[in-house]
């Protein structure tokens, strides 16, 4: 069956203002023959739905494929860089300003509590050393471990102004370019950090071998991406904010990650959920009433205003609380130790 015109952003932008109503689309399920899975090479997909950017409203409509042998859920067709990249402009992702120079302390306080965590997450692996964030942005998780004065940081950033603001304000270096295209020295560093980056690279089987030799036997990759198993996915279903089309390429299933990691020479240490519940639900929240009727807008709108009223922060922070302690938050934090390849 003809679904018309998929992908970029001269795709069909015909469903896009047309309310849809139905969770699931009736297309679930179907064969995409052509799709090919950059993990395991295996040809031919099913379809999970087809959907539009509901974070940036940019035009476009995507489409979500599940790999049949390694069962990794992956975007398809396959846009190249030269056109995700406008999903990348404006005002996406957190090229914001150093913590330090924030005027406010409520403000310092409130912008510190993640870096923190985070911080305090790969200090259960290594204390010290060698430290590559790729994708850093503005350098927010790399501030925070300059201040312990105890690692020797670097970066990895091809968006030019975001690395170039990391250089002079931290005086920590860059290399501005891809993952891709970063040459690392071998076995040169003891932990490769990437908060959110996985789900959004071309190449993820590159990526992970790259890391791989770059890490120092028994070197530590960390890395956070949008958990599957999440209690918002089976809530939200399409509208969950982990989906993220066109930016978010590949979701992970817990199972399909550790057998992917196992594979390229990687054993898991630990995983836990510390991750910003509360703007992720929130999202995802969005996304879905972005599709109620324009009956149930005002009613969208109220709910909206008490979730971001202080009563709804203050009241969302303890089943948030519960739901990330039982590994079913929006994001999943994962620890992985260098082991020996099988090639
Ligand atoms: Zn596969």
């Amino acid at each position: 069956m003809d679904m018309g015109p998929i992908g970029g952003p001269e795709g069909a932008h015909s469903s896009l203002h047309t309310p849809r109503l139905h969770h699931r689309s009736e297309q679930h399920g179907r064969l995409e023959p052509d799709a090919l899975c950059a993990i395991c090479g295996e040809q031919g997909a099913l379809l999970v739905f087809r959907g539009p950017d509901r974070l940036m409203r940019l035009p476009g409509e995507f489409q979500v494929v599940r790999c049949r042998r390694c069962t990794t859920f992956y975007q398809w067709p396959r846009l190249p860089w030269s056109e995700l990249q406008r999903y990348y402009e404006g005002d996406y992702d957190s090229y914001a300003t150093a913590i330090q120079d924030e005027p406010s302390w409520l403000r310092r306080a409130v912008r510190r509590v993640y870096p923190r965590k985070m911080r305090h997450f790969v200090e259960r692996f290594c204390q010290t050393g060698q430290l590559l964030d790729v994708g850093c942005g503005s350098g927010l998780f790399l501030e925070e471990m300059q201040q312990t004065g105890r690692w020797t940081l670097q970066g990895l950033e091809p968006t030019a102004a975001a690395a170039d603001y990391v250089r002079r304000r931290f005086g920590i270096p860059v290399l501005e370019q891809t993952f891709e295209q970063a040459d690392l020295p071998a076995e040169s560093l003891d932990v490769v950090t990437l908060w959110h980056v996985l789900e959004h690279v071309a190449d993820p089987l590159l990526t992970l071998r790259t890391i791989w030799h770059a890490l120092r036997p028994g070197g530590h990759l960390i890395c956070s991406i949008p958990n599957y198993e999440s209690l918002s996915r089976r809530l939200f279903g399409p509208y969950w904010v982990g989906w993220d089309l066109p930016r978010h390429l590949f979701i992970f299933p817990r199972a399909t990650l550790v057998a992917l990691l196992e594979r390229e020479g990687f054993q898991p240490r630990a995983d836990a959920c510390f991750m910003i519940s509360y703007a992720s639900l929130g999202h995802s929240l969005d996304f879905w009433q972005q599709e109620w009727p324009a009956a149930a807008q005002p009613a969208a709108t109220l709910l909206r205003r008490l979730y971001a009223s202080p009563i709804g922060r203050l009241g969302s922070y303890p089943p948030q609380l519960l739901v990330e302690r039982l590994g079913l938050a929006t994001v999943t934090t994962w620890a992985f130790q260098k082991a020996a390849r099988h090639d």
